[in-house]
């Protein structure tokens, strides 16, 4: 269904008086990668990006890392050198002020990095796993970076260690799905920020179907813009704007 421009305004009007609305209430939130972009951390699964001649789609499946595990992780070396090097942005303090005054705010994400956690949000759900972990490929240790490996990681039983992130043909975290599945249907408000169509999962969609404000953070517009509230920009700029006006509400 696409609304004419005429059918847009009022749709709009009692859209935003419902978000005023709830603005302290059950909200829910899912963040991608145009959340920690604003921390100088480049997009995940951006398209044609290359590594050492080689499609960073390829690096992250499990195939390729059977094929080539120090490739694969000089890549991830330089991805966790980076996440160690980032700050959380005004978005990310911005979410974590928001939760001590909402409801209930359940935050889920599909990044790898951990801003939200340091700019001091707790739980966040990750549907991607955690770069800044891993893990043994045979017995399951774990090891935990706060510097960067400078080789490929072997575990103390001798297999090697793989990055515990979400692979592409992997399933994302069970438990930030079940965290969906229990705070979606009594939500109040949702809001997506910096979300990419091609790891959304249909959150938002299964929102707006419920019939939920959906307030949609992104610099880029989307078909979806028409049939919810599209705030267009930056999400170190507008989050801080719009949990401003939550506050003082
Ligand atoms: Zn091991």
């Amino acid at each position: 269904m696409r609304l004419t421009s005429a059918a847009r305004l009022p749709r709009s009007t009692s859209a935003l008086a419902d978000l005023v609305h709830h603005l302290k209430g059950r909200i829910v939130v899912f963040t991608g990668a145009g959340m920690s972009a604003p921390s100088g951390l480049p997009t995940f699964r951006g398209k044609g990006g290359l590594y050492e001649g080689t499609q960073v789609e390829e690096l992250a499946t499990p195939e390729g890392f059977n094929r080539d595990p120090d490739k694969v992780w000089r890549w991830y070396a330089e991805r966790i050198d980076q996440v160690l090097k980032a700050k959380p942005n005004d978005g990310h303090h911005a979410l974590a002020a928001w939760a001590t005054f909402a409801e209930k705010l359940t935050l889920i994400t599909s990044n790898v990095d951990d801003l939200h956690q340091r700019a001091g949000s707790d739980p966040v759900y990750r549907l991607h796993g955690d770069i800044l972990s891993a893990s043994c490929v045979s017995c399951g240790n774990r090891t935990r970076w706060s510097e960067t490996p400078t080789d490929t990681p072997t575990c103390s039983c001798g297999a090697l260690m793989r990055p515990d992130v979400v692979w592409f043909g992997e399933m994302p975290s069970a438990a930030a799905f079940e965290a969906v599945q229990e705070n979606l249907p009594t939500a109040q408000l949702v809001v997506e920020v910096g979300v990419s169509g091609a790891v959304s999962y249909g959150f938002s969609e299964a929102a707006l179907e419920a019939g939920l404000p959906l307030v949609r953070i992104n610099k880029e517009s989307s078909p979806i813009d028409e049939h919810c509230m599209p705030l267009h920009g930056s999400a170190d700029e507008v989050l801080p704007m719009l949990v401003h006006a939550a506050a003082s509400f």
